[in-house]
């Protein structure tokens, strides 16, 4: 590891106080109630803490950081491309990176995804969804489809449309009640990825699609793995079922891929589990390796063609920072390094098959503890439920002591680890977790 220096305690002060009064952080209140903690450097798959810690990041920065840090092939990519152009607008022009991307991307999504449509975060790549699904229906002649059918327990992003779909009561609707959209719930799938389909909610999912399928243009849902909503993983037999609800009242299927993209679950797609197609699918968060902020909305051709040919003769979106070259360049080189493109011989599914044996074992011992209600695993994401919410600063100490950083939430415990990790690293993480379960 390169050398660091640590910070003078003063110093550290200094940021933490300024930090606390005047920068907001994620969910957070102004001025903080609770110090976030100064990093000044990241290097493999350690963060390095600016007192000169290191700790072994367990949340790969939300899901994005997929190859650790710092890493030299990522780094080339973003530098190589810096020496040519940072960025230009995407209206009119176009240029190698964005097109070498959306050619990646047609290739690794399911075949009829063919058109793509460079957003600049994950947020907004759902609110282009939505505008695609609304404006496809439209373009057919059937403006009273305005309306998306979800299930609860989602996460979707933080921006009015998204949050729309998030759920009602983890997505605080209440406090935004009268501006939101007013959308389709179910309840939320039932629980466990090896579950027998339960055919009363089928029943209910389809019940629910007959009754207002004149109001509906699509149903959105994360494939398999319900992320920041409740980290809860549900039956592929569901993601058939709504496939086919779709298909049947004429409405189009979002899959949001933005968490479970790129490997996360053990399978290349989380629609991949259930062999699903969807007309209309978001990726972003590990696009980019976690380097910078990118994401992308991908649709079928027929969508494409229907909202083209429709009274506003195109999509209705157009972010300023679309297409960014220095995010697509250092996209293209994650996914070529991923998915052993490149000849360096990376295998992201043993990698994650490794992760997935070491998160089972690890976690084991916390089953059964008191105050854990559920331990599961999928792929390379381990949680541990406890029976009532955490207190996250108690439980952070105890992890950042065992050398581990997570970010717990609500009454979850859990890890989605950089796929490079050693098998050591994650049994540290395992270990980290399982000695916060048995401090609760
Ligand atoms: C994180 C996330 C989003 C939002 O992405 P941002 O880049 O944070 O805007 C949307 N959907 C899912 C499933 C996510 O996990």
């Amino acid at each position: 590891m390169a050398e660091h220096t640590a910070l003078p305690p003063e110093e550290i002060e200094r940021l933490r106080s300024y930090d606390r009064e005047h920068v907001w952080h994620p969910y957070g209140p102004m001025p903080a109630k609770a110090d976030s903690h100064p990093v000044v450097a990241a290097e493999g798959v350690r963060l390095v803490m600016a007192d000169g810690r290191t700790l072994i990041d367990g949340m790969s920065s939300w899901w994005a950081a997929v190859h650790g840090y710092n890493h030299p092939v990522l780094n080339a990519a973003v530098t190589d491309q810096l020496g040519r152009m940072a960025h230009v607008m995407f209206g009119g022009l176009t240029h190698p990176p964005a097109i070498r991307l959306a050619k990646l991307l047609v290739e690794l999504t399911p075949e009829p995804l063919t058109k793509v449509f460079f957003a600049d975060s994950g947020s907004v790549s759902v609110e282009v969804a939505i505008k695609m699904a609304l404006q496809y229906q439209r373009a057919r002649g059937r403006p009273r489809r305005h309306r998306l059918m979800t299930v609860r327990g989602g996460y979707h992003g933080d921006t009015f449309g998204d949050m729309s779909v998030c759920d009602p009561v983890n997505g605080m609707h209440h406090l935004f009640a009268g501006i939101l959209p007013r959308q389709l719930f179910a309840a939320p799938p039932p629980g466990g990825y090896d579950a027998e389909p339960d055919p009363a909610y089928l029943e209910e999912l389809a019940t629910l699609a007959a009754r207002h399928a004149d109001e509906l243009a699509a149903i959105i849902v994360e494939p398999v793995v319900q992320g920041a909503g409740g980290m809860r993983f549900y039956a592929p037999a569901y993601l058939r079922a709504l496939r086919e609800l779709a298909d049947e009242h004429g409405l189009l299927l979002i899959l949001d891929e933005i968490a479970t993209g790129f490997g996360r679950s053990g399978a290349f797609w989380g629609a991949d589990h259930a062999g699903v197609v969807p007309d209309i699918m978001c990726v972003g968060k590990a696009l980019t390796g976690g380097y910078m902020t990118m994401a992308a909305t991908l649709c079928t051709d027929k969508v494409a063609r229907g909202i083209s040919e429709g009274e506003g003769g195109g999509l209705m979106h157009g972010p300023t920072f679309m297409g960014n070259p220095l995010a697509a360049a250092v996209a293209c080189a994650s996914i070529e390094l991923l998915t052993g493109r490149d000849g360096r011989g990376r295998d992201w599914r043993a990698e994650v098959g490794a992760i997935e044996t070491v998160l089972r074992e690890g976690l084991a011992p916390a089953r059964g503890l008191p105050g854990v209600r559920d331990v599961r695993v999928l792929g390379a994401i381990g949680v541990i439920e406890t029976e009532q919410p955490v207190d996250v600063a108690a439980v952070q100490k105890v992890v950042m002591d065992h050398g581990v950083w997570l970010r717990p939430f609500n009454r979850l415990i859990y890890t989605m680890p950089p796929y490079v990790c050693t098998a050591e690293e994650v049994a540290q993480i395992t270990t980290a977790m399982v000695a916060a379960a048995r401090s609760l």
